[in-house]
């Protein structure tokens, strides 16, 4: 809770009147995510609205009765949207190649849309900590570029802000407070696909250094909050060509002791 709401204060994720979709998957991530904001919502001095929203995809076994059992048992205001994005992916991804990119695009259409015509002002997602590293490094090895995931971010199209609330939880303590709260999990890999093997192997990578240092990930995730423009190498993002010496220098008194 106190993760959460330093990233909801930090970023200015919730003000008062907004209406927050809370994407649901039914993994233990958005279960989490939306358990943490019903919470804040009782003691936090704004006003706001959730509502619950899965996308049924019609994979082939998907348990379409848990979520809204779970929804309605706790009287949670929800919608399903059913769209058959699996028929999609299934059609359009060459065998053998993972699906997941394509379905998660889907996905957000679906939900975007949605989010506009119920006149949504915030979309809460449940990345964490974990995810926002993994895909720095993603970024990082395969991609070329400086990028991880933002805890709030204005969609393409200008229509939304999504949020991540999680993202200074770690995945860890989200998982052992799935447990403990015995949500009902639905597996996100019903469809049959592979699963990312580039994401699996940086996650097995920053395992390891865990392993051999316990704040090394604290570490990289304080980094990713304190970026200094001017000591990486983007032109577009600093003025390396407008640099040049002060006229009047600033006195160095490390220098002044050293000349004395
Ligand atoms: S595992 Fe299946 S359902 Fe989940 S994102 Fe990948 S393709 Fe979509």
């Amino acid at each position: 809770m106190r993760q959460l709401g330093q990233a909801v204060s930090q970023y200015q994720m919730i003000e008062d009147g907004d209406r927050i979709m809370v994407c649901l998957s039914g993994g233990k991530d958005s279960y989490t995510l939306l358990e943490l904001l019903l919470a804040i919502r009782e003691r936090a001095p704004v006003d706001f609205e959730l509502l619950a929203v899965n996308l049924d995809q019609k994979q082939p076994d998907f348990p379409a009765h848990v979520l809204p059992e779970y929804l309605a048992a706790k009287q949670i205001p929800f919608h399903i949207i059913e769209q058959d994005t699996y028929s999609v992916v299934q059609r359009v991804v060459a065998e053998g190649k993972t699906q997941c990119a394509l379905c998660s695009r889907l996905r957000r259409g679906s939900l975007y849309t949605f989010a506009k015509q119920q006149g949504i002002t915030k979309i809460a997602l449940g990345h964490h900590r974990d995810d926002l590293m993994e895909t720095f490094f993603l970024n990082l090895f395969y991609n070329g570029k400086l990028k991880a995931m933002p805890p709030k971010l204005r969609t393409d199209d200008g229509a939304h802000i999504v949020i991540r609330p999680l993202c200074q939880i770690r995945e860890k303590d989200i998982a052992e407070y799935a447990e403990m709260k015995q949500f009902p999990i639905i597996p996100c890999n019903l469809c049959g696909s592979q699963p990312n093997l580039k994401r699996q192997m940086v996650k097995q990578m920053l395992q390891q250094w865990e392993q051999e240092d316990r704040h090394r990930l604290d570490v990289i995730h304080s980094a990713l909050q304190n970026v200094e423009i001017s000591h990486l190498a983007d032109a577009k993002l600093f003025d390396f060509v407008g640099l040049y010496a002060d006229e009047n220098p600033s006195i160095d008194e490390g220098l002044e002791l050293v000349a004395l």
